[in-house]
Parts: C-alpha cells; structure tokens; sequence
C-alpha cells in the first residue's frame, strides 16, 4: 500500500520533469543567432527558431537545445518564406524538369499563386493529381479564372452570357472554390475576358465571394487604350462595392507615355475606397519593362478577335489597313517607339533584338516588322513602358506588396525579390528591411487570407528563408533573363529543406494551399 503511493508520486515526479521540458523531444531543424524578422513590420529580433514536423514550434529556443539539425544563421536575416501573389508558373510546376521552381526557391518565395489574369489551374483535378503525384518545389495555390469558366461555357464568343450560360459559369467557378481555389481571376484586357462586360463580372464576383474569395484582376487597360488607366480603376472599385468582395489590382502600373505621372491618381482613387471600407490591395514588380506578346502590345483589341488567323485575316483586308495600321502606329508611340521594344521569347530568332533593329535587317518599316514577327511565333517582348517615378510612388504604398507575374523572357521570373531588395531598400531607400519582408510575405497571407504562412509564428506551417544581405541580388537581366539570384542560403518549406548552404537540395516540399475558408476552418 504504502510502496504504491510512493511509486505513484515518484510517476508524478517524472511526469512533471517530462513536461518541463528536460526530455523535450529534440527540433527537426533549429535556426541559431540570426536576425529574425517575422513578417510583421516589427523591428527585427536575434532569436533560434525550433521546428518539428511542418511546424514552427518554438521562437525563443536555447541556442544549444537539442536538434537533430542545426543551422547557423549568425550574420543572416532569417524571414518568413515570401508568398507570390502572381505568377505563371503552372507550365512549370507541371513540368518534372522544373518543378521544383528553383527560379522562385533562390529569390526567397516558397509560396506561388497561379492561374491569375483569368486563365485558372484548367482541367483543376488532372493538374492537382499531377502535382501531388509528381511533387512540387514550392508550396502553390490557386485562382479560378474567369476566362477558363468563360471559355468553358461559351467558347471565345464576343457577347454577354446568356442567363442559362451565366449560370453555368457560377456553378464552375463554386466547383473551383469548393476545390479551395483563392477566389476569381480576370484577365479583362485579355481574349476572352475583354468580352465581358462588368455586370458579367460582378455576378461571379458574388459567387467568388460567397466562399470567401478574393477578386484578383489584370484590369481592362493599364493605359490610355480601350477603358484607360483611371476608368479602369474605377471598374475594379465598383466590383468591390457592388459584391464586397475584397479586390486586388495585379501588377499596378501607369503603362505608356499617355498616362505617364496618373499613379497619384490611381493611389489617391484607392486610398479614397479603402477610406469607405473597401478592401483594395494591388501587386506589383519592380521594373520599368512590361512583359507581353508583340500582338498584346500593339495589334488593337478589335483586331485580335476571334481568333489568330481571324487576326492575320484583317491583316490581309485592304479595307482595314488605314485603321489598323494608325493604330498600331498610337500604340507603338504610347509604348516608347520601336527602340523601346526587345523580343525575349526563348525560341524567337529575333530575340536580343528591339522592333527598330528587327525592321532594319528586314529592311521593312516597324509597322511591316512588327506584323511580319506576329505572323512568326508572335514572341514575348520586353516593352519599356514604365516611368521609375510611378513605380516608386506606387511601391511604397501600405495596401502594395511584391508579385513578380513571372513569365518567360522577363528577368522578374529570377530576379523580382532580390530587385525590390537592392533597388526599393538599398538604392532609394523606400522603407526598411522589415516592410521588404511583410510586403512579400505577411502582408500577403492577411490579403489572401492564408492563414498557415506569411509570419514567423508557432504553430504555423514552417516556410522559412534565410539570407544573406550582403549577397542578395538578381543576376537576371534582359539579356540574360534566366540566371538565379544570388544571397539566399536556405530555404525551408513545410519543415523540409529546400535549399541548404546555397544549393538546391533535391526535394519536393511543396503542398496545395487551399483559400482560408477551407484552410483555417481546423
Ligand atoms: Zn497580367
């Protein structure tokens, strides 16, 4: 009796050494002495991160604690994995060769968010099977896109649905957010999105929002064509107001000389909704050149119709040639003129080359070149059609975040991060490290409302990235437009090293991030 309560108190005893932490199970990975920032706009803190499994578990380890790894990040910015709110790395993510996104792991970016500017995940339930089977690099989520549910249903026909066709595409699109999709995006300067008018997009905003969705948009006109700048704001601004769903501008931008000095506008139209309750958030990347086909940017939208040889076809009509080509002509100037134009698609002959130089070794004139180049493989350009001022004015924003809408050709595929980095923190002095970080990680988890990542916190998923400042730099270019950037050390995704010491680490951490209803609902 007596030997019994002794054994009892003495389990009591050894319970309570237990839960004191002396047998604590060793970290997965501990993070030692580096300067953490933790994805809020707090000052950053010298602080050892302990993970086990997926999960951030401690933030204020001892730095000799138990672990079956260690990494030394003296002298290192450690942060939260940054979050891209817009890419096009579907092609990649799908491909074995390139899934594991190593051009997004070496800029910092363990989260990318695809199917923006409307185009959607497409056949959703093959890709995703793919995914999961195959493995990917980072983690991805992603839109559904108006013009796949468009298209879906009504082909690329130029009018408004039908209510039956209407409905059918609200009924794809809950299928998508039932799926865990973000919420809609549209690509409304875009076949087909350019079709739908605005009442079209707000009864499948209201449908996007119904499940907790955010309304992303490449909006009507990022210039003085079609809609123009500031009307096209405006659209965006009565989506809001007409559904509450909360909106966000991808890749903002003043594009071309007619609209040159409009961000203080834009930022003052923006300001004035977030003022009335709204909620508007925008992305954007750090450089002066938009990336696009040769046909997007010149060949006017009435004249794309259809189809690609709809499109050759007016090319050819004698009676529209007068049109056709005086608006190729408005659109070259507002674009900066031939010189201001560099082919960068991987499989063009003409690529290094701008649209003055491809015209002169064809001894055409630009509008002749141009033409002849679209009916060649229609390549992706470089077209510098940015002021630094209006980027700049539009970075240092409360409501902007990073977004590199990655694509082929362009440098912000590699290099965007570490281009905000060396250009908005170290160059201009736009804000301190620490908006750097929350632009490009925090703030963008609030947004999207994921809310597993984004901040440096116990019990979230561990996406961690460390640094080294003084090594943090693209080396992508627009002649060398895909070279990795240089200065991230390692990269940790789900509790998974996907970087180690500065190289790829042969895994595939990578995981399917669901919208917030279905991702913090346990
Ligand atoms: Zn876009």
């Amino acid at each position: 009796m007596k030997s019994a309560r002794i054994l009892a108190g003495l389990m009591v005893i050894s319970l309570t050494l237990h839960a004191c932490g002396d047998s604590e199970p060793p970290f997965d990975i501990l993070i030692t002495g580096g300067t953490v920032y933790d994805g809020s706009l707090s000052p950053p803190q010298q602080l050892n991160i302990g993970i086990r499994g997926d999960r951030i578990v401690r933030l204020d380890a001892a730095a000799d604690a138990p672990a079956k790894q260690v990494i030394d990040a003296a002298g290192k910015v450690v942060s939260p994995g940054f979050i891209d709110p817009h890419t096009h790395a579907r092609a990649d993510l799908l491909d074995a060769a390139t899934s594991s996104n190593l051009n997004y792991l070496m800029q910092g970016v363990t989260t990318v968010f695809i199917g923006n500017d409307g185009d959607g995940l497409r056949e959703r339930r093959a890709r995703v099977q793919q995914m999961r089977t195959q493995g990917i690099g980072t983690n991805m989520a992603f839109f559904a896109g108006h013009g796949d549910l468009r298209e879906q249903v009504m082909g690329l026909e130029n009018r408004a649905p039908t209510a039956a066709e209407l409905a059918a595409m609200q009924r794809l699109l809950a299928e998508e957010m039932r799926a865990g999709a973000l919420g809609l995006s549209t690509g409304l300067f875009y076949t087909p999105g350019s079709f739908a008018d605005t009442d079209e997009v707000i009864a499948l905003s209201r449908t996007a929002a119904e499940f907790g969705g955010v309304y992303d948009t490449h909006m009507r006109s990022e210039s003085a064509f079609d809609l123009g700048l500031l009307e096209s704001v405006g659209e965006v601004l009565k989506i809001a107001e007409a559904t509450g769903i909360p909106v966000h501008i991808s890749h903002l931008k003043a594009l071309g000389r007619d609209v040159w000095g409009q961000s203080g506008d834009i930022i003052a139209l923006i300001d004035a909704a977030r003022a009335r309750g709204l909620n508007v958030t925008a992305n954007q990347y750090p450089y002066r050149a938009s990336g696009t086909r040769f046909s997007s940017a010149l060949v006017p939208q009435w004249a794309r119709a259809d189809s690609r040889e709809a499109m050759y076809a007016r090319f050819d009509n004698p009676d529209l040639a007068d049109r056709l080509r005086a608006e190729m002509q408005d659109n070259l100037r507002i674009r900066g003129g031939a010189g201001a134009m560099l082919v960068t698609g991987n499989d063009s002959e003409w690529r290094g080359q701008t649209l003055d130089e491809i015209a002169e070794s064809l001894g055409a004139d630009e509008l002749d070149a141009a033409v002849h180049v679209i009916r060649n493989g229609d390549p992706s350009i470089a077209s510098f059609v940015m002021e630094q001022q209006d980027i700049h004015a539009i970075a240092i924003q409360p409501w902007v975040m990073t977004g590199s809408d990655g694509s082929p050709g362009h440098p912000r595929k590699y290099g965007t991060y570490p281009q905000v980095y060396r250009d908005m923190v170290l160059e201009h002095k736009l804000f301190p490290i620490e908006r750097f970080v929350h632009r490009s990680s925090g703030l963008v988890a609030d947004t999207f409302g994921l809310c597993d990542r984004g901040y440096l916190q116990p019990g979230r998923k561990a996406d961690v990235v460390i640094l080294d400042l003084q090594d943090y730099a693209p080396r992508a270019d627009f002649q060398n437009p895909e070279e990795l950037a240089m200065g991230v050390t390692d990269v940790i995704i789900n509790g998974q090293l996907a970087v180690r010491a500065g190289a790829y680490a042969n895994t595939l951490p990578g995981e399917i991030v669901n919208h917030a209803a279905l991702e913090c609902s346990n």
